[in-house]
């Protein structure tokens, strides 16, 4: 995975969870504010009704003198009254008793029950014929499906228990302002969500930033460090040379001490060029130089230059070559990458092993796969092989004198050239390294152009 992949999507799953945990925090508080608000509206409803029931109480119990029996005062007092054992009188009569008035109003009723709780009276028979009292204790809020009460025992002026009386209101209203509520939350709530989604995001890239900063010094860091190691490396270098094949320099012990010298330094030299290559490549600060290239001619080319190599262990690499291939690409990176495949594949085999190189188009891809019969590498590894200095094996990493890093400069070259590098192995059976690259739609293989020619 590049450096850009893996920023992006560490920002894609840093904004994926402030996202999630906000909005499990609005969900949670979206659900708070509607239960809190059913609460509240059914409090101040039981507030308002006990208020009305204890007025009616004071005004009714002086006129009330015989038990269930529903005196004129009565029906003074609140308005509209049905009588349920005489005929109701037509409503809409204009309440005289401001305190009263709110039963002239939809929703609000009272009702009126002898000690036998049969209902003697009431403000708005449609709403009350399911109701019984709750002679249980006063002020008990018989709560039905849609409205609310709140039922009260009545006295006469005497000290006599006279009956109930229950005062309610219809739920209607408290309903259809919770649906109301409920709708904008269900509305507000998605749209919460998609906005707090935009501010993740944007506040995920500000969290990356300084981690992208760094990450770039580093980056930066490696690759001056390594060019200016470069020349020291290369006086040095020349100074073995010159030590090497001096003529004066005739002692075995001191010549095999400058060879070791001369090696490790060569090494050196190469480990320097591998990380400046990437560094390069990382920080995009290579000129691309891109031409269409024949990969059928670096493969060949590779081989070629491979096989001395290759016959020291009496490898004679395969090439099946079922389609012409043409990518557009930097000829210099092509080679190394590739060649880092191939090179591998005959190291890590065994003497006489096999060796082959494939190349086919596959969807719309041009296909090289470089199979090896080595040793194959253990699952867990096959994620690794393309970290920096990421050896399997140590000790026979560095007997192939591999720095650790030609696998993660294949993986950046092939991510360079929108590209990517995959491995299948076995251990016991051997490796297959699959390079896929974008073909060059616009040069299959360009007219005219030298068979011979890579780029
Ligand atoms: P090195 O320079 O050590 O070869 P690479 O980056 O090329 O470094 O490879 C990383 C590691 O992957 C190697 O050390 C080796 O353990 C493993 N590896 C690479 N290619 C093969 C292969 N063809 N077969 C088995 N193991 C391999």
């Amino acid at each position: 995975m590049s450096e850009e992949q893996l920023f992006r999507q560490t920002k894609l799953k840093l904004a994926g969870y402030y996202t999630t945990v906000m909005s499990l925090i609005l969900g949670i508080c979206s659900v708070a504010i509607y239960q809190i608000e059913a609460y509240n509206q059914k409090q101040s409803l039981h507030r308002e009704l006990v208020s009305i029931a204890g007025t009616l109480h004071d005004g009714l119990e002086p006129v009330l003198t015989r038990p269930g029996q529903i005196e004129p005062e009565v029906e003074r007092l609140i308005p509209n009254l049905c009588i349920v054992v005489t005929q109701c009188h037509s409503l809409g009569s204009v309440p005289r008793i401001h305190t009263l008035s709110v039963f002239a109003q939809s929703g609000y009723y009272v009702n009126f029950w002898d000690l036998s709780k049969t209902l003697i009276a009431t403000t708005q028979p449609r709403l009350n014929s399911n109701i019984e009292p709750n002679s249980a204790a006063p002020f008990l809020a018989n709560h039905h499906a849609d409205v609310y009460a709140v039922t009260l025992k009545l006295k006469t002026v005497n000290g006599q228990a006279w009956g109930y009386l229950e005062v309610g209101r219809s739920l209607e209203h408290s309903q259809a302002y919770l649906q109301t509520l409920l709708l904008y939350l269900s509305i507000g709530y998605p749209i919460a969500v998609l906005g707090i989604g935009l501010a993740s995001w944007w506040l995920a890239g500000i969290a990356m930033q300084p981690v992208a900063d760094s990450y770039e010094k580093i980056q930066q860091f490696t690759a001056d460090a390594a060019h200016e190691l470069r020349t020291p490396i290369a006086a040095m270098q020349a100074t073995l040379e010159t030590a090497l094949t001096s003529e004066g320099n005739t002692n075995p012990e001191k010549q095999g001490m400058f060879q070791t010298l001369h090696r490790q330094n060569l090494r050196l030299n190469g480990l320097i060029q591998d990380l400046m290559l990437l560094t390069r490549l990382d920080l995009n600060t290579t000129p691309p130089h891109f031409q269409p290239c024949n990969l059928n001619v670096i493969v060949s080319d590779l081989i070629e230059e491979f096989s001395a190599i290759a016959l020291e262990k009496s490898i004679v690499p395969a090439l099946i070559a079922e389609d012409q291939l043409a990518v557009i690409g930097n000829e210099e990176h092509l080679y190394q990458l590739i060649g880092n495949l191939i090179i591998n594949a005959i190291h890590y085999s065994p003497d006489q092993g096999e060796v082959d190189i494939s190349l086919q188009e596959h969807k719309h891809m041009a296909q090289i796969k470089v199979t090896d019969t080595g040793p194959g590498i253990p699952d867990d590894a096959q994620a690794r092989i393309f970290e920096r200095f990421y050896r399997v094996n140590q000790d026979r990493s560095r007997a192939t004198g591999g720095t650790g890093l030609g696998l993660a400069i294949a993986q950046s070259i092939a991510q360079y050239h929108h590209g990517h590098l995959t491995v299948v192995s076995q251990i016991g059976l051997g490796s297959t390294f699959i390079l896929e690259l974008p073909l060059a739609r616009a040069h299959p293989i360009w007219p005219g152009s030298s068979r011979d020619q890579s780029c």
